[in-house]
This record gives C-alpha cells, sequence and structure tokens, in this order.
C-alpha cells in the first residue's frame, strides 16, 4: 500500500503542474523581459525523464497533471510525451492530463492533444485587438491565436481562456472578453498580475488591476452569482446570469487560497516548488538520474513535500510589489 502525499498542513497533493520548457515565441510584458537568457539543453530535464517523473507522482497519488511552461507546445517531440504519458489516462491512474498554452501552435496539435486524451485545455489570451496583442506579447500575433482557438474546439477540446487583468490596458475589453467566450462556449478566468522575475523596465504596480473592481465592474451589467466550486487552486467562480457564464477570478493578491493548496510545481530542470509564492525548492534531477530505480525519488518528492509551507506572502498593499519572487512565471510555470 503507497502513502498518499500528505503535507505538514494535512493537505494531500493530488495536483501537479509541470513546466516542459522554459522557451517561449512570445515574450509577455508581465512575464518576460525581451531578451531572455535560456537555459542550456542539456539542463533540462530529457522526454523520457519527465515521463518517469510524472508518472512517480501519479504513482504517489496525483490524480491532475497540467503541462505548461514558458509554451509547452515549442518543446521538440512534446506529442510523444503526450502520447506515452495517456496511458495513465487510459488505466484510469490520472482523471485528467491539460496543458496552459499561448495558443500559437494549435492549429497544429489540437487533433493530437486530443488523441493523447486532453479533453480540457487553457489558452492565455489578455485582448482581441490585433495591435494591442502584438504590443503586450511583443513577438504574437493574433489571428494565428484565434486559428489555434478553432482548431482546439473543432478538435473537441474544450477551451478556458485565462486573461491576465491589466489596467488601462484590457479594462475597456471586459464585455468584449466576455461575450467572445460566451459566443464560442468559452469559460474565462482572470488573472491579477503577480510579482515573478525581473520584467525589465515594466512597473509591476502600474499593471495591476484588482480583480475585486473587475467584478465590480461585471456586476454593472450583470447579476454576479457566487460559486461554491473550489478546486484547490486560487480560483473563485461566479456565474453570469443572463448568459450562463462562468467567470473565475485568480486572486492571489486580494484574497488568500493557501489553505486548500493541493498542488505542486516541477520545472524543466526538475526541481520542485511546493509553493508558487516562496523560494523554497528541492531538486528531484540528481536523485531521478542517480539510478534507474524510482526509490531515491520517490523518497525526494516525499521529503520536498514535507516541506512545502503553509502559504504565499505576496502584498501589494504597502505600495511595493512585497513577496517578490526573483523567478519569471515561465521558470516555474504559470
Ligand atoms: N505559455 C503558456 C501560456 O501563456 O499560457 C504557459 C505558461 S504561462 C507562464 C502561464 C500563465 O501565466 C499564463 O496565463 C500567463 O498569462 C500567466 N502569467 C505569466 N506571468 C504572470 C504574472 N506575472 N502574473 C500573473 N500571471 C502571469
Ligand atoms: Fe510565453 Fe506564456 Fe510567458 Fe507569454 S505568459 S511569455 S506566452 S510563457
Amino acid at each position: 500500500m503507497i502513502q498518499p502525499l500528505v503535507d505538514p498542513f494535512q493537505r494531500a497533493i493530488s495536483y501537479l503542474r509541470v513546466s516542459v520548457t522554459d522557451r517561449c515565441d512570445f515574450r509577455c510584458v508581465y512575464c518576460m523581459s525581451e531578451n531572455m537568457t535560456f537555459l542550456p539543453k542539456k539542463e533540462l530535464l530529457s522526454l523520457e525523464e519527465l515521463d518517469r517523473l510524472c508518472s512517480a507522482f501519479v504513482r504517489l497519488g496525483v490524480r491532475k497533471l497540467r503541462i505548461t511552461g514558458g509554451e509547452p507546445l515549442v518543446r521538440r517531440g512534446i506529442m510523444t510525451f503526450f502520447q506515452t504519458m495517456s496511458r495513465h489516462l487510459d488505466s484510469g491512474a490520472l482523471d485528467e492530463m491539460t496543458i496552459t498554452t499561448n495558443g500559437s501552435q494549435l492549429e497544429k496539435y489540437a487533433d493530437d492533444l486530443y488523441a493523447a486524451g486532453l479533453r480540457r485545455i487553457n489558452v492565455s489570451l489578455d485582448t482581441l485587438d490585433e495591435a494591442k496583442f502584438a504590443q503586450i506579447t511583443r513577438w504574437g500575433r493574433l489571428p494565428q491565436v484565434l486559428r489555434g482557438l478553432d482548431a482546439a474546439q473543432r478538435a473537441g477540446l474544450k477551451v478556458k481562456l485565462n486573461t491576465v487583468a491589466l489596467k488601462g490596458f484590457n479594462e475597456e475589453e471586459l464585455f468584449t472578453l466576455t461575450a467572445f467566450c460566451a459566443d464560442r462556449g468559452m469559460d474565462l478566468t482572470f488573472i491579477e498580475v503577480m510579482p515573478m522575475g525581473d520584467i525589465g523596465n515594466e512597473d509591476r504596480l502600474s499593471q495591476y488591476w484588482a480583480l475585486t473592481d473587475l467584478r465590480a465592474r461585471l456586476a454593472e451589467r450583470f447579476t454576479v452569482t457566487d460559486l461554491p466550486d473550489r478546486t484547490g487552486g486560487p480560483a473563485r467562480y461566479v456565474r453570469l446570469e443572463e448568459t450562463g457564464q462562468k467567470i473565475g477570478f485568480i486572486t492571489p493578491l486580494t484574497h488568500n487560497f493557501c489553505e486548500s493548496c493541493n498542488r505542486v510545481r516541477v520545472t524543466c530542470t526538475g526541481e520542485i516548488y511546493t509553493c508558487l509564492g516562496q523560494e523554497g525548492k528541492s531538486d528531484l534531477r540528481a536523485p531521478l538520474r542517480a539510478s534507474e530505480s524510482d526509490v531515491q525519488l520517490e523518497e525526494a518528492i516525499r521529503a520536498a513535500i514535507a516541506l512545502k509551507p503553509r502559504g504565499h506572502d505576496f502584498d501589494y498593499s504597502r505600495q511595493r510589489p512585497d513577496g517578490q519572487m526573483s523567478r519569471h512565471m515561465s521558470h516555474t510555470g504559470g
């Protein structure tokens, strides 16, 4: 009988997010600086190592796996990883395998993702205005992402949009984005901008648009009903009664969600972060590479979970981005 993963605060760990690359074909202004130095390729876990690592977590009780990055779909050969990992969906060991993507490669891969057992995906999209899209992603092109969304829906994937709420940037698109999702039958989640990594000349506080304000604006036009749904994550949900739409809010700054946190993150180099908002990490690559057996790896995973902190310390209330993390979101995987 395998002991499940339970942290010191009695939270069972059932959700793993894995970053499979730190690279990306976009340079979103809140996520990366324009000139990023990426890791040498040899530092990355190979696709086989990623499979071994994820499979060890599945054995230890992880039921949900999210693949992220960087942009996961720019990792060479990544479809092989999804295809081999789909055995855990077939066996029933995993409830869900999913992905967070910027959508740029979906036109190419949507059918393959569906074939590998993915059913729901998150696509990040902050604006429907082509010029603004180019501005916020620096390198991205909106029509490519829209074609990706079409391909995903055609393939049968349920799509949720993730939109970072950015003051003075997409405030006036609130209702356009909401209607876009309602028309296409997509859920929508807004995310507060988090202080992750050096982003060059951009100023965090000027980007920050509190979701309490966003919600109040939605309530000017819609009847907003709180929903009890919690996924162990930071999102809280409401329903817009007039459209029946479900809208999520990820508010690490205005609400603390840590008490029900069921997740851990692994980077593309095999570091495990048991809290997005703390610097604490442990290395899983050395135990993974130390032997062909997974005994050391499982011990290292358990040891890391035993150090999972109670919660993050993000705080903008003192008019500076307290709790700032030195690493970028693309490093830990958003
Ligand atoms: N490239 C993929 C994408 O954009 O969906 C996956 C990785 S990306 C780091 C994951 C999510 O993190 C995206 O929805 C992105 O908008 C969000 N993100 C990146 N930096 C952020 C920040 N500083 N604060 C809040 N969300 C951030
Ligand atoms: Fe790339 Fe995603 Fe970061 Fe944008 S948010 S730069 S798409 S990793």
